[in-house]
């Protein structure tokens, strides 16, 4: 069963937005996990080539930066190994390496001095030996454009191939995401679809799901790598002065204080937005699937209305989902300010009066901030500006995350939908052969409230015609789709040859029960494929015999292409009667045991309907056929006659058994239709 809450869930207008705690946050990740693992590989391919270009690209700019200002620029000679890149020969090379030897000859001057410094006489080395002359120079100029022009090709295939993968990896995900979602929307039973709005679905599918692809992005590696540039900030700063970190920890306060004031607020306006987002979809849904009932009833007026105001509403919900983060954003924005203001005053006193650093002297070997002095002060001043804004950008990343989370909680709240039929886990295969539809007691309703079948018992044999009778509403329809299996009983049992329907495939039983509707569909294809289209494999002859049946073949042979002319969407180059005889072609191609017309014959003219049904009679012989509808020169021709009232059958027989009773509800029903035909 669908579960109660979800199900309220889905069609709430109203409610609160879940929260985003670390905890939800977590079980979130681990829900995307298995949309994720298939592209796994592919995400460390992404991750390795980027690293390995960006390290490419750094060594590359750091030994071209020297070969272009040091060596072409300046006339220094060469390291052996750049010598070698540039295939140069010994004269480019610097003697400098060379004279390392006479570290050796001094060893207490290479004790006291570090490696990677030239010893005094490598210095010397360097210094003594003549500058590369100007030819050289271009040479060594011209054989780095070569590199450059190399690191180039690189660089832009990386920078054109990494996003470009990255943009497939996400789709992937994302993909498998919206299939899997709509997979679950097919096997959801029409209770489902009938209470959900089909806008809603759509753009669960279509917007909310794309949050997965921020998640990995904008809600883990982002963050993760903001907290670590702050930390580190903060950390540097402390080494100048503890005092000044402090100020950054104390600021923070305020910042969070201000987070947490307006999370829910932002995740309520997130939520809002997304449903008004929905609503905008179902209302644009609602609008083109109706478009010819709108231009008949000339209400084009009233529906641009209401997309006007559906469309304003959605419009107003974004604004003020980004008014809340403006809002928050300005708030953190201005204690950042105070703290680099304030802390840029004291960095300027301290200056002023030359105070001491923190670790001043015991770093002095490695930087040269001993006192607070104009490069301190830049430092000091950069560091706190960077993790201000740091703070900021954590904040607006931790708003976008919100929404992300509503979205994608959207998302995965229609797979958490479980279909309420399924199939038995020891289901039975289906039988071969068909001799019996067995309605037992059959108890159904939709609403709790309302009842509408209640104790239904009809049989139907193979080679038999049965008519549903009954007035509109009786449930005549809704019996058929039990047959379907598309609902379950309440209570009762309906069997094929004794087995329960529970006990078969659902997929089987859909298998073996062709429908044609009143209300049927074509698609924008051909009208061989439209009549082919829900059976598993046919030939053009079993679709032209189908279409014989059907009583469909004249016509179609009318059209200058016959079976390939081509429809436009939903049929709509064929007439009502057209339409239908092609749905029940549909139908008959499917070679089913199990056949059900609903009201499918109710724009045909009574010629060609007697028409159809004698063939339908003659293709039926060994099959269960039911027939909805309210023509009785159809009605008389079938085996049996079943008259729905008050959920139960209250009579059947034959029409002469029937129409035999003095004051059956049958014979009622004759008289007020031929009463009603003759006025
Ligand atoms: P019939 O075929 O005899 O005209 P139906 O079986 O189509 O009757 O419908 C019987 C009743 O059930 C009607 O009142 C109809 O409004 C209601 N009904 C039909 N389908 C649904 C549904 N999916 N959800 C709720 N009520 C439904």
């Amino acid at each position: 069963m669908i579960a109660k809450d979800l199900m309220a869930a889905l069609t709430a207008d109203e409610g609160e937005a879940p929260a985003v705690g670390p905890r939800q946050f977590a079980r979130l990740a681990l829900r995307t996990w298995p949309f994720i693992r298939p592209v796994l590989k592919h995400m460390v391919t992404l991750l390795v080539a980027g690293a390995v270009s960006g390290l490419f690209v750094s060594v590359l700019w750091v030994v071209a930066s020297d070969l272009l200002f040091n060596k072409v620029l300046i006339g220094e000679r060469l390291q052996p190994l750049q010598a070698a890149m540039l295939a140069l020969d010994e004269s480019y090379v610097t003697a400098s390496l060379d004279a390392k030897p006479a570290r050796e000859d001094a060893p207490s001057e290479a004790d006291a001095s570090d490696d990677s410094q030239p010893t005094p006489s490598a210095e010397a080395a360097a210094a003594d030996e003549p500058p590369l002359t100007a030819a050289q120079r271009k040479i060594v100029r011209d054989r780095l454009m070569i590199w450059f022009a190399v690191g180039a090709l690189v660089v832009l295939g990386a920078i054109a191939a990494l996003p470009y993968y990255g943009t497939w990896i996400r789709h992937r995900i994302n993909q498998a995401l919206r299939v899997a979602m709509v997979s679950r929307a097919e096997r959801l039973s029409l209770k489902y679809h009938s209470q959900a709005r089909v806008g809603d679905s759509i753009f669960r599918v279509y917007q909310d799901s794309a949050m997965i692809v921020n998640l990995v992005e904008e809600a883990l590696i982002e963050p993760i790598s903001m907290l670590c540039v702050l930390l580190y900030g903060i950390a540097f700063i402390a080494f100048f002065s503890p005092s000044l970190a402090l100020a950054c920890v104390v600021a923070a306060v305020p910042m969070i204080w201000l987070t947490v004031r307006f999370t829910p607020r932002i995740r309520r306006r997130a939520l809002a937005n997304r449903r008004a987002g929905s609503d905008l979809v179902s209302r644009l849904q609602e609008a083109f699937a109706i478009v010819k009932v709108v231009k008949a009833n000339r209400a084009e007026g009233r529906i641009l209305r209401r997309f006007d105001d559906d469309s304003q509403r959605a419009l107003n919900a974004a604004f003020y989902l980004r008014l809340e983060m403006v809002l928050l954003s300005a708030g953190v924005m201005l204690v950042g300010g105070a703290l680099v203001i304030a802390t840029e005053y004291v960095l300027a006193s301290w200056v002023l009066a030359g105070k001491e650093t923190f670790l001043g002297a015991a770093v002095a070997a490695l930087v040269g901030f001993v006192v607070w002095n104009v490069g301190s002060f830049n430092i000091g001043r950069q560091r706190i500006g960077d993790a201000a804004e740091t703070g900021y950008h954590l904040v607006r990343v931790w708003c976008m995350m919100q929404d992300l989370f509503i979205g994608l909680q959207r998302a995965f709240l229609l797979l958490d939908l479980e279909p309420d039929i399924e199939d038995d886990e020891d289901a039975q295969d289906f039988p071969a052969v068909i001799r019996q539809v067995r309605c037992a007691d059959v108890h159904f309703r939709y609403q709790a409230e309302t009842p509408l079948l209640a104790g239904i018992d009809l049989t139907a044999d193979a080679g038999t015609i049965t008519a549903l009778v009954g007035a509109s509403g009786a449930g005549k329809s809704t019996l058929m789709s039990l047959l379907l299996r598309l609902y379950d009983p309440d209570r009762g049992q309906i069997a094929f040859d004794d087995i329960d329907l529970r006990k078969l495939r659902v997929e089987d039983v859909r298998a073996n029960v062709a429908i044609a509707l009143q209300k049927n569909v074509l698609f924008t294809a051909t009208i061989a494929d439209n009549i082919a289209y829900a059976a598993a494999k046919t030939t053009r002859a079993d679709v032209e015999a189908a279409a014989e049946v059907a009583c469909a073949d004249e016509f179609i042979a009318s059209m200058a292409k016959g079976y390939d002319t081509e429809l436009g969407e939903r049929g709509g180059k064929l007439s009502t009667g057209q339409r239908q005889r092609l749905s029940i072609a549909r139908a008959i191609v499917r070679d089913t045991p199990i056949l059900i017309l609903d009201e499918p014959t109710a724009s045909l003219d009574a010629q060609t309907e007697n028409r159809l049904l004698g063939n339908l009679a003659a293709w039926g012989r060994d099959r269960i056929v039911f027939l909805i509808t309210h023509r009785l020169s159809t009605i008389r021709n079938a085996d049996q006659i079943a008259f729905l009232e008050d959920g139960r059958i209250v009579e059947l027989g034959s029409h002469e058994a029937l129409i035999g009773r003095p004051h059956g509800r049958y014979r009622a029903f004759v008289e007020a239709e031929t009463s009603a035909v003759a006025a």
